[in-house]
C-alpha cells in the first residue's frame, strides 16, 4: 500500500476509506483547512454528501476553496457554526461523523476546540449515527488544553455502552506519551448482538 501511517491523521485516513461508503452522508465537525473534507468528498462520490463545520469563517472559505479547485465542492455544504449545533442543520443518518481537535495548523491558536462543547457535539452525533455508522476523532493530549480535553473524551467514549458502541483507541505506540492519538466508535448493527 502507498498509504502512509505517520501520526493519527493518516490512520484516519485509512480508516475513513474503509468505513465511508459510496453515496454515504457524512460529517466533517472540524473542516478547519479542509484536508478531511476534501477527503470525505472524494470517498462519498457524486451521490453523497458531506456537512462540513467550523467556527471560523476563513477556515471555512479555505475549505470551500480546496473543495471546488477539485470541483468537488458541489458535494460539500459548509455551516459556519459550532459542531455542538450540528443537529440543528444536518439530520440522521450518517455514515460517519469526523473530528480533528484542537486548533488550526498555520492559524489562531487561541481558537481551539473545548471539552464541553466538543462532548455536547460527540453526543449530538451519536444520535445521527446509522447502524454501522462511525465517528472518528483525533485527541491531542500534547497540546495546551488539550490534556483536559482529551481526557473528557476518553471518559466519555469509555462510558458508552459496550452491546450497542464498538470503541476502539488507536496511538501509536513508539513516540511520545502525549503523542496524539484516534478514537474509533461504531454504532453496532443488530446482528452484532451475541
Ligand atoms: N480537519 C482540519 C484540516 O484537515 O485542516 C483541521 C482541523 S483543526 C485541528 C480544528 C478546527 O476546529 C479549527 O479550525 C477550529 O476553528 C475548529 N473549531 C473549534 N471549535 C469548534 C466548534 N465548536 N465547532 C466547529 N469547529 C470548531
Amino acid at each position: 500500500s502507498s498509504h502512509s501511517l505517520r501520526g493519527p491523521v493518516a490512520l484516519s485516513h485509512l480508516l475513513l476509506r474503509t468505513l465511508v461508503p459510496p453515496a454515504g452522508r457524512v460529517v466533517d465537525a472540524t473542516c478547519g483547512n479542509g484536508k478531511d473534507t476534501l477527503l470525505l468528498a472524494e470517498l462519498v462520490g457524486p451521490h453523497g454528501h458531506v456537512f462540513a463545520f467550523d467556527i471560523q469563517p476563513a477556515a471555512c472559505e479555505r475549505t470551500m476553496t480546496r473543495l471546488r479547485e477539485a470541483e468537488l465542492h458541489e458535494r460539500v455544504t459548509v455551516h459556519t457554526i459550532g459542531h455542538e449545533r450540528m443537529g440543528t442543520v444536518v439530520s440522521a443518518p450518517l455514515a460517519a461523523v469526523v473530528f480533528n481537535l484542537g486548533w488550526l495548523p498555520g492559524g489562531d491558536r487561541a481558537v481551539t476546540t473545548r471539552p464541553e462543547t466538543t462532548c455536547a457535539a460527540l453526543e449530538a452525533s451519536l444520535n445521527l449515527l446509522q447502524p454501522g455508522g462511525c465517528l472518528l476523532i483525533t485527541c491531542y493530549p500534547g497540546h495546551e488544553g488539550g490534556d483536559r480535553e482529551t481526557a473528557a473524551v476518553c471518559a466519555w467514549a469509555a462510558a458508552l455502552c459496550a452491546g450497542r458502541w464498538h470503541v476502539w483507541r488507536m496511538g501509536q505506540m513508539n513516540v511520545s506519551a502525549a503523542a496524539p492519538f484516534c478514537v474509533l466508535i461504531q454504532q453496532g448493527r443488530s446482528a452484532d448482538v451475541p
